[in-house]
């Protein structure tokens, strides 16, 4: 599948989700939505016959996935060879606390794609590399670009968006047992949320720069996770 023709819907019968189906969400927003939001990808890889999940950065630019890091680590020299890979991103919303530990969850939304990455090669991995910093430190743009020799370091990856798969809980209550409702105990839902902290400026800056934290960080998005 290309890029061009890439179902909106990501099935497949190997995205399919077989445990309670009904907490798939076929809508192609919500994929791009989830990946827009979270910034920690898990990515698996086998190498001699050992699985691997390696939790990577990332960046969705269109309908594809980038990933970048080291050209000797053994993720990146693994993908690079076009194997197959799942990649997960899971962003916490709740936990749900039920009357009964059977009935206990969390409220979440989950992405799988399947696929093998393509290395990312030339202008088109100029482009990547400013995406992935866009997309990960975004408005920061008074940083030194990779000289050459870092960039001949870095290894770019790309995933295609084409199978995948959404899956979202969003419980307002426990679903408890009927048998369980009258139990005297508390039972509820307790949110997680995702805030950035304060930032602390580096110890070592030079007399002369501001240690106020620049506008462009201040207004970074909540949520992310
Ligand atoms: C934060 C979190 C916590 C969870 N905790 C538990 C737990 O403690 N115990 C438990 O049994 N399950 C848990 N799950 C659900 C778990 O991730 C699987 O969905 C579950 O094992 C059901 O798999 P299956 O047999 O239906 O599908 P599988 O046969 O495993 O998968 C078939 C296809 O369905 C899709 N799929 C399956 N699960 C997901 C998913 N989570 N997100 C996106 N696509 C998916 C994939 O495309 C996959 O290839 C949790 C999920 C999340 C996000």
């Amino acid at each position: 599948v290309t890029q061009g023709d890439t179902p909106s819907t990501g099935s497949t019968p190997n995205t399919q989700i077989r445990r309670l189906p009904e907490r798939q969400v076929h809508d192609r927003a919500a994929l791009d939505a989830l990946l827009d939001a979270a910034l920690v990808a898990q990515v698996a890889v086998v190498d001699e016959g050992r699985p691997y999940v390696v939790p990577l950065a990332f960046a969705r630019d269109g309908d594809r996935l980038l990933v970048h890091g080291s050209t000797a680590s053994r993720a990146f020299r693994v993908l690079a060879q076009g194997v197959r890979t799942c990649v997960s991103v899971t962003v916490l919303d709740a936990v749900v606390v039920a009357r009964s530990q059977f009935h206990s969850s969390m409220n979440y939304r989950s992405a799988m794609v399947l696929g093998a990455f393509a290395q990312v090669v030339g202008e088109d991995k100029d482009h990547a590399l400013h995406l992935l910093t866009a997309r990960l430190l975004p408005g920061v743009d008074w940083q030194r670009p990779p000289s050459r020799k870092e960039a001949a370091q870095t290894s770019v990856l790309a995933l295609a968006l084409a199978q995948w798969s959404v899956k979202a809980s969003a419980e307002d209550s426990p679903q408890d047992d009927p048998s369980d409702i009258d139990a005297p105990v508390w039972a509820g839902v307790v949110p997680l949320t995702h805030t950035w902290g304060s930032p602390r400026p580096a110890p070592d800056l030079p007399a002369g720069v501001d240690r106020a934290t620049p506008r462009a960080i201040l207004d970074w998005p909540q949520g992310r996770a």
